[in-house]
C-alpha cells in the first residue's frame, strides 16, 4: 500500500513532470473506484492548466486555474507519466492527457483509489476536513503526542497507527518511528514521558524524511522515481528485518503482532 513518502514522492514527480501544463482531456476507462468517478468532472477541467501538486495525508491535490482534482492511490494505485500514446495496460482507470502529449496514466487493479474535483478549499473537502494532524504540520508536535497518548492504555504502536489521531504513519514508518526514538512497540501510550514525546516526534519526522529523500520505500511503479525501488529498503532498521542483527547494536531484530500487523523492533535499542 503506498504510504506516505510514496504519495509525496508521486506529488513531487507529478510537480517536475506535469506543474504548468494544461489539460487536454480526462479520459476515463472505468469509473468504478472506490466512489465512481463522476463523469461530469471531465468536461469541468478540460483545458485549464496545472499550477501545482500539493498533499494532504495520503490525499495529491492537483492544483487547477479554478478547482482542485484530489485523487487518492488507495491500497494499489500508481500514476505513471506516459507518452500519449503509450498502450493501455490491464487496470489502467483514466488519462489526464496534458498538451505536452504526454499523459498521468492512473492504475488501480484493486480500485480503492478514489478520483474528485471541487471547485471549494479542498481542506473543506468531506474528504479532508477530518484528516487528523500529519507528521510534517506545525500542530502535530510534541505538545499534541502528549495529548493524545495521555491516559491511553493502547500500545503506542497502535496510537501512531490511528488514523483519527495521527495521518500517514503506516505500518512501515511505525515501526522505523519507534526504533529511531528507542521506545517498545508495546509500551503503553500513556506511559510514554513529555521527553518520550519529543523523541518520537523526532523519531516520526525522521522516518518519513528519510523515505521521502529515498523517493518512498515500495517505488517502483510510482511517478517521479529514479527507477531504483531497493535503494531505501536497504536502509530501514527494523521492518521486515527480523532474525537480522541491529544496525545499531547486533542484536537479532524480533517481530511481533500488533493489530493484524507485523511490527518489528530491536529488544536491547527498545526496552520496555
Ligand atoms: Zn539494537
Amino acid at each position: 500500500m503506498p504510504e506516505l513518502p510514496e504519495v509525496e514522492a508521486t506529488r513531487r514527480g507529478i510537480e517536475r513532470a506535469a506543474a504548468g501544463q494544461r489539460i487536454r482531456e480526462l479520459r476515463i476507462y472505468d469509473a468504478r473506484l472506490r466512489w465512481p468517478v463522476d463523469p461530469a468532472i471531465a468536461a469541468q477541467i478540460a483545458g485549464q492548466s496545472l499550477t501545482a501538486a500539493g498533499r494532504r495525508a495520503k490525499y495529491l491535490l492537483l492544483v487547477l486555474e479554478r478547482g482542485t482534482l484530489i485523487l487518492h492511490l488507495g491500497m494499489s494505485g500508481s500514476l505513471r507519466i506516459l507518452p500519449a500514446d503509450a498502450p493501455l495496460r490491464k487496470h489502467d482507470q483514466f488519462d489526464l492527457l496534458l498538451a505536452n502529449d504526454t499523459t498521468l496514466r492512473f492504475n488501480d487493479p484493486r480500485r480503492f483509489g478514489s478520483l474528485h474535483y471541487t471547485l471549494e478549499d479542498p481542506a473543506k473537502h468531506r474528504l479532508l476536513q477530518h484528516l487528523a494532524p500529519e507528521p510534517f504540520a506545525a500542530n502535530f508536535d510534541a505538545a499534541y503526542l502528549r495529548r493524545i497518548t495521555r491516559g491511553r492504555r493502547t500500545a503506542i504502536k497502535q496510537v501512531l497507527m490511528n488514523s483519527r489521531l495521527v495521518t500517514g504513519v503506516g505500518n512501515i514508518y511505525a515501526s522505523e518511528a519507534l526504533f529511531r526514538a528507542r521506545i517498545h512497540p508495546r509500551r503503553r501510550a500513556g506511559r510514554l514521558s513529555e521527553r518520550d514525546c519529543g523523541k518520537l516526534l523526532r523519531g516520526v519526522r525522521a522516518a518519513l524524511s528519510a523515505a521521502i529523500r529515498a523517493g518512498g520505500t515500495t517505488l517502483r511503479d510510482y511517478v517521479g522515481t529514479d527507477g531504483n525501488p531497493g535503494a531505501f529498503r536497504q536502509k530501514l532498521y527494523v521492518y521486515e528485518r527480523d532474525g537480522q542483527p541491529c544496525r545499531r547494536c547486533g542484536t537479532l531484530i524480533r517481530t511481533i503482532r500488533q493489530g493484524q500487523r507485523s511490527t518489528y523492533y530491536c529488544p536491547q535499542c527498545q526496552p520496555r
